[in-house]
C-alpha cells in the first residue's frame, strides 16, 4: 500500500496554553503535560502560559520543564491581586485577565511596565473596555471563548487601535487548534501581530 505523507497542520503562533502545572484547573487533563504539548508541534512559536496562582511554589520547576522543550516561559495573571508579584518574575511574556474595574486596568499598567508583551486574554469573557486599555497592549482572539459572544460586534470598532493575537486556550490535548479564532480574524481582516517573530 502506498504510504501518504501526513502533516500535523502548523499555525504561526499559541501562547495561550495551560498543561498540568495548573493543577487547580478542571479543565486540565493530565495527559496535557508540557512535553506533550511539545512534542506535538502545532505552532510555529509555543508557549506555556499556566494560571499564575499555582505557579508561586513551583515556578522554578515550571520554568525549567518549559524551557527544556524549548517554549515560550508565560503565565496567566488573573487580575491586579497578583499583577505585582507576576511582573516581578522572569516570564517572557502575560496573558492577563482584565475585568471592568479600575483596580484591574491598573493591574494591566504593572505588567505593561515591564516591557514585556502583555496578551489581555479572552477580553469578551470579561467585559474588558478596550477605551480603557493602552495601545501598546496586545489583544487576543481565543479559540476557546470567542464563538460564545457576539465578536462581530465587540472587536470591530477596534480594529485600527491595537494589535491582535490568535490563541487557543488549550486545556486538553484536543483544543491544541485555533480553528474558530482564525475564521473570526479573517472574517475581521485582521493580521496576526506575531509576538516572538
Ligand atoms: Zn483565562
Ligand atoms: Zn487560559
Amino acid at each position: 500500500m502506498l504510504k501518504k505523507e501526513i502533516h500535523v497542520p502548523v499555525v504561526p503562533q499559541d501562547l495561550h496554553i495551560h498543561t498540568t502545572f495548573s493543577t487547580g484547573d478542571s479543565a486540565v487533563v493530565p495527559e496535557q503535560t508540557v512535553e506533550f504539548v511539545a512534542s506535538v508541534g502545532h505552532a510555529r512559536s509555543v508557549g506555556i502560559s499556566d494560571h499564575f496562582e499555582y505557579l508561586v511554589d513551583t515556578f522554578d520547576i515550571y520554568r525549567d520543564t518549559v524551557k527544556k522543550h524549548g517554549l515560550y516561559l508565560g503565565t496567566e495573571v488573573d487580575g491586579a491581586a497578583l499583577a505585582g508579584e507576576a511582573a516581578g518574575m522572569p516570564f517572557e511574556y502575560y496573558m492577563y485577565h482584565c475585568r471592568n474595574t479600575d483596580e484591574d486596568y491598573r493591574g494591566l499598567e504593572v505588567l505593561l511596565a515591564t516591557g514585556r508583551p502583555v496578551i489581555v486574554a479572552h477580553p469578551q469573557v470579561f467585559e474588558t473596555d478596550l477605551s480603557k486599555v493602552p495601545p501598546e497592549t496586545l489583544i487576543e482572539i481565543n479559540n476557546r471563548y470567542v464563538w460564545r459572544n457576539n465578536w462581530r460586534r465587540y472587536y470591530t470598532p477596534w480594529l485600527g487601535s491595537f494589535n491582535f493575537v490568535i490563541g487557543s486556550d488549550a486545556h486538553q490535548p484536543g483544543w491544541l487548534g485555533q480553528v474558530v479564532a482564525r475564521h473570526v480574524a479573517v472574517e475581521l481582516g485582521v493580521e496576526e501581530h506575531l509576538v516572538f517573530g
